[in-house]
């Protein structure tokens, strides 16, 4: 099959969080089972790697209002598999993806607007025709609608578009003068097509018009056809709700891998756990700390927003400190408030809380194989990544029982030593306080029962061979649903 995806991020190029490793791993594993994949995303002003990209000689016409001009970089890491970059500068040449500290562009509608009717004209200029558009978020979101409309009659009506929703909490608002800037009809300034509140709502408009939609964990397709997790968008996917399916993300086995991690200095397996203990005695030295002194590490990796309901950790941590033997390391950026909340805490009690307040990849990899556990109190979480590595690398995940981080994490069970991790129902101070405070009594009291868990985590098979497969029967029910013939 011929696939183009179309996204904002993906890994190692750009990425702000779950959505670019998805993309990108995704891509691989198809690419590696026989498609024809081709990427296509923003040429951003801080693209990663961007030594290893080849121009392509002509200029490239982007068909909005008012045409744009564009030129495409490429670059072909493997066999089937292509990424576009587009770099306009107007749109793309700022460093950041979104936002910077003042908050998110004003222009950002415009800006994606641009990627979504690059996606249009690409096919064209490569005359290379997808078989499938599978787009990513609101940034890509218009692909459908141009397919099923402007472009229905055309060459690209015999593709079909499958959406996955990464984040419904992200929707992409502009005003209706967005339709004729994006070269769309205004008659689609309807409570049923794409508008919302008196304004243009991008992700809806790639709700109702994508042929299959996916969202990234079964619990999370059905949790956000409900009032509380829909973001208003939940009438909608009731509606849909015939062609939303829920496939839970796996992670890239080349980049988190205990045995191979290029970050690390000692790697470890299932049957080899305890050079385990030297990777977190390299981390807690790197954090000034005395790897002899035997305390358990906790550590969180996240983005600073309400989302991950890391609010409640910071809250908590003083009465933690007081009351249990244990070591918390955070690294994260985000919500101002909340940064600072946790240098304040590192402040504190600098011999028992380190926060590295930025984003380190290698950090992020030497954490996930040195601690003990990993926690994710997440208000919502379409499916979560960080549980899955830190499952991988035999890091015991403390988890509130939502979307995906339910579908991954099984609770522990004292009675048979079954589980790979620590799981909570309701986000309160108090479960919060008691699940670590269970982890950590298992840590001192039970410590054969935790070898047992880490290899019961490290056991789980979570690569994305089995997802990429789901993926590819949803691209053939996309095509059919459409009436197109199986590719
Ligand atoms: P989300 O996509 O909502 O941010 P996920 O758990 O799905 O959450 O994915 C987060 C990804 O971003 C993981 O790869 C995680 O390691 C990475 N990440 C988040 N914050 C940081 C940070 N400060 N430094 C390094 N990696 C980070």
């Amino acid at each position: 099959m011929k696939i183009l995806m179309v996204s904002s991020e993906a890994a190692p190029f750009a990425k702000e969080g779950g959505l670019g490793d998805v993309v990108s791993a995704l891509s691989v594993a198809l690419a590696t089972m026989g498609h024809e994949v081709r990427v296509l995303m923003p040429f951003y002003g801080s693209l990663r790697h961007r030594e290893r990209l080849q121009p392509m000689p002509a200029p490239f016409k982007v068909s909005l209002r008012e045409e744009a001009w564009a030129r495409l970089w490429q670059y072909s890491p493997q066999k089937n598999l292509t990424y576009y970059f587009i770099e306009h500068d107007r749109y793309f040449a700022r460093p950041e993806l979104y936002h910077n500290a003042q908050g998110s562009f004003a222009d950002n509608p415009e800006r994606f607007a641009f990627l979504s009717r690059a996606a249009m004209d690409l096919p064209f200029y490569l005359q290379w025709f997808p078989d499938v558009f599978h787009v990513h978020d609101w940034m890509a979101s218009l692909v459908p609608v141009y397919l099923e409309t402007t472009e229905r009659h055309g060459r690209l009506g015999s593709s079909a578009s499958v959406l996955t929703i990464h984040n419904l909490a992200h929707q992409g608002y502009a005003p209706r003068s967005i339709l004729s800037f994006a070269n769309l009809p205004d008659s689609l300034y309807q409570s049923d097509r794409l508008e919302a509140c008196g304004g243009v709502n991008f992700l809806k408009g790639g709700i109702y018009f994508a042929n299959k939609l996916t969202t990234v964990s079964p619990s999370y397709a059905e949790e956000i056809k409900t009032p509380s997790f829909g973001n208003g968008l939940d009438h909608v996917l009731r509606f849909r709700g015939g062609d939303l399916i829920g496939i839970l993300n796996g992670l890239d086995d080349q980049v988190w891998n205990p045995m191979c991690d290029r970050y690390l200095q000692h790697h470890f397996s299932r049957n080899k756990l305890a050079d385990k203990e030297l990777c977190k005695a390299d981390v807690v030295s790197q954090m000034g700390w005395n790897p002899k002194e035997k305390l358990p590490l906790f550590c969180a990796i996240s983005r600073l927003y309400d989302q991950k309901g890391l609010d409640i950790l910071a809250d908590i941590v003083p009465w933690l400190i007081h009351t249990m033997q244990i070591r918390l390391l955070i690294l994260g950026s985000g919500a101002p408030g909340l940064e600072s909340h946790f240098r304040f805490l590192e402040q504190c009690f600098p011999e028992r809380i380190k926060s590295y307040i930025g984003y380190s990849e290698e950090l992020a990899h030497r954490m996930e194989a040195g601690a003990d556990f990993l926690i994710m109190p997440s208000r919502f979480e379409p499916c979560g990544l960080n549980q899955l590595y830190s499952m991988r690398y035999g890091t015991l995940p403390i988890v509130r029982a939502t979307g995906g981080l339910k579908d991954s994490v099984i609770n522990y069970d004292e009675a048979t030593g079954a589980g790979t991790g620590f799981v909570f129902q309701d986000l309160t101070h108090q479960s919060l306080y008691s699940t670590i405070g269970w982890a950590c009594a298992t840590y001192y009291d039970r410590p054969k029962a935790l070898v047992q868990l880490r290899k019961n985590a490290m056991a789980k098979d979570f690569t994305w061979k089995q997802s990429a497969q789901r993926y590819q029967e949803v691209y053939q029910w996309a095509r059919e649903s459409k009436g197109l013939p199986r590719a």
